[in-house]
């Protein structure tokens, strides 16, 4: 399998490079340059899988002949025992026809841990054939940085520091970074904001002189096809337990950078007969502007009670432009030039296109705020921000009631309990039993000043080999 870059000059990759890489030289993102397709046949006597090797007819088209077959099944049942479900991604029902599929079973009680797991286990295979190592440098506001490093741990030929903004990310979130134990695990809090922390980031990849040449820096940001790839699973599994392929499925999905509905989309283009992919956003709202009027524009950040979805571009959109632009890279390139500019707009019959498979909702806070306390008064259960604003899409785009609709729960409830008691509820949402204790667990960090020079230093002292 050859990947291409959306942007059409940066040259093509095989699976481990495109592992190793984040955006392509020009600027673009990695995508399989074709898909595999699935015949209704094949995918029906999947029925009946275990999600591990659900996950591995999937997923090995993809990977090819980069790892043997029996190595990456033996890597998939790895990763996916780490889940306290043994369904790994069970559905729950809401209604007639409606149901959440619970995503958030994996160490850190967020969908990010489905690719995550995976991609710690691939890089250190792969860096092991290699004799490479690499150092994974990253900012995260909340739920990235926890799957990480939960992701990277045992990992020998990677170390990984993950920068959070001082006292600026809840406790939950800040423990499940800082009570991970292992010598390759590095967690520096900065004096500054989440975007000092970003920026700092884009900087050392831009000039990672600092490492004196002896190792090099890997992303493991949501722009990674690897995690691209590893979220189109479950969408499989849902159809597969809901009666598909021989009905079509409707999907909503609490949308920040279009990783993960991207993964939905794949999924359809690979055969699974689904008929609707709903976006549901917060106030953040540039997909649903876009797909509601065909406008494409940044507006300012909004901080909401759904932070993993506050965000101003979305990142992986890309990957949906360069289809339907027929896979031109230099319309895409242009396209998205201009729009760093101002507003853009694409062809109104490629936007029509998109239509017909892509609806839209944008849910204000106070909405979200509604929608767990209504949920949770009529069926006693609790939904995390995050899925609320996908249930309450879900509701307003509906198409045709006889679909199954599935809102895919990204997060667990624990994990954002202040939006639970913002809905007027005194219930508080427990963490799961093997998170029981992380508020007594000890912490790791070092506190930095909001400056490069100093972390860079830090970095190069603490990576294992020097
Ligand atoms: C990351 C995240 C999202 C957004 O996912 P994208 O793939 O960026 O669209 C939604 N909900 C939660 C809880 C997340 O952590």
């Amino acid at each position: 399998m050859r990947y291409i870059s959306t942007r059409g000059e940066a040259p093509a990759l095989g699976f481990e490079d495109v592992l190793l890489t984040g955006l392509a030289t020009d600027g673009g993102l990695y995508v399989p340059e074709s898909l595999p397709h699935f015949s209704l046949e094949e995918i029906r006597s999947w029925r009946g899988l275990s999600y591990s090797e659900l996950a591995f007819n999937v997923m090995h088209p993809f990977v090819d002949d980069a790892i043997p077959a029996d190595d990456f099944r033996t890597m998939l049942d790895e990763t996916y025992a780490v889940f306290s479900h043994k369904a790994v991604a069970p559905l729950v029902q809401l209604d007639t026809n409606e149901w959440v599929m619970e995503l958030f079973h994996g160490p850190t009680l967020a969908f990010k841990d489905f690719a995550l797991q995976l991609l710690g286990r691939l890089l250190d295979y792969v860096l092991e054939k290699r004799k490479q190592h690499v150092v994974i440098m990253g900012a995260t506001s909340g739920d990235t940085g926890s799957a990480a490093i939960e992701g990277c741990r045992r990992c020998e030929h990677v170390d990984i520091f993950i920068l959070h903004p001082y006292e600026r990310v809840s406790e939950v979130q800040r423990r499940q970074m800082t009570t991970v134990k292992g010598e390759n695990i590095h967690n520096i809090a900065v004096r500054g904001n989440f975007d000092d922390c970003q920026r700092m980031v884009k900087e050392s990849f831009g000039n990672q002189g600092f490492l004196g040449g002896k190792t090099q820096l890997a992303a493991v940001n949501s722009i990674n096809w690897a995690r691209i790839m590893a979220q189109i699973v479950y969408y499989f599994q849902a159809s597969l337990a809901l009666g598909g392929p021989d009905r079509s499925m409707a999907f909503s999905v609490p949308t920040g950078n279009f990783g993960d509905i991207f993964a939905g989309y794949l999924a359809r283009k690979m055969g699974l007969p689904i008929s609707q992919l709903v976006i549901a956003t917060n106030r953040n709202d540039i997909l649903h502007r876009f797909m509601s009027g065909n406008k494409y524009e940044q507006h300012q950040l909004e901080h909401t009670l759904s932070p993993s979805m506050d965000i101003m571009v979305s990142s992986n959109f890309e990957r949906l432009l360069f289809d339907l632009h027929g896979r031109d890279g230099q319309a895409v390139k242009e396209l998205l030039e201009n729009a760093a500019k101002g507003p853009v707009s694409i062809e109104d019959y490629r936007w029509k296109h998109a239509r017909k498979l892509f609806d839209s909702d944008a849910v204000d806070d106070k909405t979200t705020c509604d929608v767990i306390r209504e949920i949770y008064e009529q069926n006693e259960y609790l939904l995390d921000p995050h899925t609320a604003i996908g249930v309450k899409a879900a509701r307003n785009c509906r198409r045709d009631s006889s679909v199954p609709m599935i809102t895919l729960g990204t997060a667990h409830p624990a994990k954002f309990p202040d939006a639970i008691s913002e809905a007027g509820l005194t219930v508080q949402p427990q963490l799961p039993a093997h998170m029981a204790d992380l508020f007594e667990r000890d912490e790791h960090y070092t506190v930095l000043d909001n400056n490069i020079a100093g972390v860079q230093e830090f970095i190069a002292e603490h990576w294992k080999n020097t």
